[in-house]
């Protein structure tokens, strides 16, 4: 039987959650137990699984504030809780209005290549998803794969991180109210070893989290030769242009960098700022960041919570250390301890480099690091010079910035404000670099990626006999 995991408050104090994590066992049986659903709920069709979703999305609705609260409990922040919880109701919305059009979709034709052969395509699912789930949003990040997942017609084992269990319970609850859908999507809960069982006995796995973890993922899922599709870290750069607007620029870059604590995936960690408006900006994003306060006392105050996993906050101190002693000067903010939790007041950053590690690795802090530039095409070269390519954001005239946007390495660049990657769900977007590997879950093919295309192949002319197949030498064929 595996060990209990005891979880502190991120707040800190006494309180802390303890359950005993789904050994490898458990989870291979309840792998067993979804599969033998598949046939059924696929054969059911879409209009049944939409329906189960919609009687889903009702039941999450009756359960919303326990939900809500035990997300608050988890990540240790309330308001961000509920809109966490209104982003999972709206990916249902999204895939009931999609799904029954993206399913329907059966192309057929005639081949370009050999035109006597017609083709039709039919669909069949992926089959047994796994969903490996991060502490960062732990409710919303799971079901952005799951629902589409079970709309597509596949079964759902989903593993929210060990870190943020107790909104597990009340979701679970809310499932076993809709008559079917417990046959088809289960929750696991545990660590490293439960999710390594989750990638040993699904078909296809959706696994959002680090760039080290994603890599044994990938690599346990290409030993099994079964589909990863991974959405991993970000360290993205925000670009201000000589003609942005600075006031608007100041507060796209602190809400871009600081909501949420920075632990977000699309978070701006790096900023680049035209000379002409450096000193000015670096003046009044230090005074509005400042301004920023955590929420220390109490959970729903302030702006910021503290570090859902106390450790990143040891990682973020550990880059903060580092910068300061390579000489790098700060304005504001800074690492606060109460107990073993930690928070952080936004910190803005200048006489930086990207020799520092905090150009080097994620962040998932609210850290502003601040350069110049003289020229666009340094702003450029600076915005690509990260193993990451997961977005980033010009801010500037329209025309310049969209010009500028175009030519940074990522997924998806937001022109004239940040992060729009985190209520844009309809846009498909690939990940460069070591942000991601896999079809995106942005967009249709958030859905279909979990459907096989079978292609039929119908000849409509007399197939070649065996003798057109007859061996005959170069010359005689007119070859070379
Ligand atoms: P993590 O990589 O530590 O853990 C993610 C999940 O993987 C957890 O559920 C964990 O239990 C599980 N896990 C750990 N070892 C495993 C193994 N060997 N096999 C299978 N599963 C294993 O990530 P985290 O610290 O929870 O989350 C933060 C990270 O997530 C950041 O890097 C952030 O950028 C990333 N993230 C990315 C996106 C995106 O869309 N690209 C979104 C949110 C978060």
């Amino acid at each position: 039987m595996s060990n209990p995991i005891a979880i502190a408050s991120p707040r800190g104090g006494a309180t802390t959650y303890r359950y005993r994590p789904d050994a490898p066992d458990t989870v291979a049986t309840v792998a067993v137990r979804l599969r033998s659903a598949g046939e059924a709920w696929w054969v059911a069709g879409v209009e049944h699984r939409l329906d189960v979703l919609g009687s889903w999305r009702a039941a999450l609705v009756e359960k919303r504030r326990a939900i809500v609260e035990a997300l608050a409990e988890d990540t240790g922040r309330f308001l961000l809780a509920t809109t966490e919880f209104d982003a999972a109701l709206r990916r249902i919305d999204h895939w009931t209005a999609k799904a029954p059009a993206l399913l329907a979709k059966e192309s057929s034709g005639t081949s370009a290549m050999a035109p006597t052969v017609a083709y039709r395509h039919r669909y069949s699912p992926v089959g047994l998803v796994g969903v490996v789930g991060p502490w960062n949003f732990p409710l919303l990040l799971p079901l952005i794969d799951a629902v589409p997942a079970l709309a597509a017609g596949c079964t759902v084992l989903a593993k929210p991180s060990e870190f943020t269990p107790r909104f597990v319970a009340p979701l679970v609850q809310a499932t076993a109210q809709v008559p079917g859908l417990a046959d088809v999507f289960a929750v696991v809960r545990g660590g490293a070893e439960t999710g390594e069982a989750v990638v040993d006995h699904v078909d296809a796995v959706c696994f959002t989290g680090s760039v080290p973890t994603g890599r044994l993922v990938g690599a346990r899922a290409g030993g099994r030769l079964i589909p990863a599709f991974l959405e991993l870290g970000g360290k993205d750069p925000l670009v201000v242009l000589a003609d942005a607007d600075l006031d608007r620029a100041v507060a796209i870059a602190l809400r871009g960098s600081v909501v949420a604590t920075g632990q977000a995936c699309q978070s701006i960690e790096r900023i680049y700022v035209h000379d002409s408006l450096f000193k000015d900006f670096v003046e009044r994003l230090a005074e509005a960041a400042r301004q920023v306060e955590p929420n220390l006392d109490r959970f729903d105050e302030g702006h910021i919570g503290p570090f859902i996993d106390p450790r990143q906050g040891d990682k973020v101190a550990a880059q903060l250390d580092e910068a300061l002693a390579r000489g790098a000067v700060r304005h504001c903010g800074g690492i606060v301890r109460r107990g073993d939790a930690v928070w952080c007041r936004p910190v803005v950053l200048t006489e930086v480099d990207h020799d520092m590690l905090l150009y080097r690795e994620e962040t998932f802090g609210p850290v502003m690091p601040v350069m110049s530039f003289a020229a666009d095409a340094e702003a450029v070269r600076l915005a690509n010079d990260s193993p990451f390519g997961l977005s980033a954001a010009v801010l500037g005239a329209p025309d310049h910035a969209i010009a500028i946007a175009e030519q940074l390495n990522c997924g998806a660049v937001s022109v004239n404000d940040a992060g729009l990657t985190s209520s844009v769900g309809d846009v498909e977007k690939d990940s460069c670099g070591v942000s991601g590997v896999g079809r995106s879950r942005m967009g249709d093919s958030g859905l279909t990626r979990f459907l096989r295309r079978h292609a039929l192949l119908i000849q409509t002319a007399a197939p070649p006999p065996i003798e057109a197949f007859r061996e005959t030498s170069a010359e005689a064929s007119g070859g070379a």
